[in-house]
């Protein structure tokens, strides 16, 4: 579904990512975990183009997102992301967010995309918040809008960046299941998170960067168990 050769990422002098190799198979969950500015984020950010890679060759389904020919516009409805802090339209309703794009981007009929829209919302559990705004949500709920928003392109790859990390502990959990069950409906993911329990319950595969490398690949249960470099041992020291 995802293949990476080759990436580098650079800002200026620094080099942020440095010849980065990943596939990611249809269906698999893979967390992407690091210490901060290590370039992950960078990395989920070059998958759907909100960054120029400086070189390499990325390959989404049958595409070659990096070769000049490609389109970006068609990348918003095969990619969708999730960031940690939620970038909802303040002044659209919920189902009004969720249903932007599709309308906007896609030339879904209004009555399709409100269908589509209060389905999402269903699996989010927010069909009852349709018609509010998002101020009078709470972060979990917001970021579970974001999720439904980003899920209504029909994307085959969902990328989230720290979903959780804005959120206080107590809607961590609700987040997180909403992912999980995502998960379960053979969703393609790449997840940027700080929450270790869910990388080694839900994911297929933890990647482990640092210093803009991909060091380690592995298993979560191995992963989490014993790591194969120092690097790796000297992080999950830090955070577990
Ligand atoms: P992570 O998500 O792992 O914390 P990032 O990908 O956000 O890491 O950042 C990796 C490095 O790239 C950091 O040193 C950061 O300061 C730098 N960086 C990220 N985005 C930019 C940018 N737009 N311009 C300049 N430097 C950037
Ligand atoms: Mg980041």
């Amino acid at each position: 579904m995802i293949k990476v050769e080759g990436l580098y990422k650079s800002f200026g002098k620094l080099e942020v990512l440095k010849d980065i190799n990943a596939e990611i198979n249809e269906g698999e969950v893979v967390v992407v975990i690091g210490p901060s500015g290590s370039g992950k984020s960078t990395f989920l950010r070059c998958l759907n183009l909100l960054e120029e890679p400086t070189s390499g060759k990325i390959v989404i389904g049958k595409d070659e997102v990096t070769s000049k020919k490609f389109n970006p516009q068609k990348l918003r409805s095969e990619v969708g992301m999730v960031f940690q802090h939620f970038h909802l339209f303040p002044h659209m309703t919920v189902l009004g967010n969720v249903t932007y794009a599709p309308l906007k981007v896609k030339g879904t009929t209004k009555a399709e995309a409100d269908k589509l829209g209060k389905e999402l919302l269903a699996k989010v559990g927010l069909s009852d918040k349709a018609n509010e705004f998002p101020n009078r949500l709470s972060g979990g709920q917001k970021q579970r809008v974001a999720i439904a928003r980003a899920l209504a392109m029909e994307p085959n790859v969902m990328l989230f960046d720290e979903p959780t990390s804005a959120l206080d502990p107590e809607m961590v959990k609700e987040v997180l299941d909403v992912m999980k069950s995502l998960a379960k409906t053979g969703m393609t993911m790449m997840i940027v998170t700080h929450e270790m329990g869910f990388a080694r319950e839900v994911a297929d595969r933890v990647i482990f960067m640092d210093e803009g490398m991909l060091v380690e690949q592995a298993d979560p249960i191995e992963f989490f168990k014993a790591p194969s470099t120092e690097r790796a041992q000297d992080f999950l020291q830090k955070v577990l």
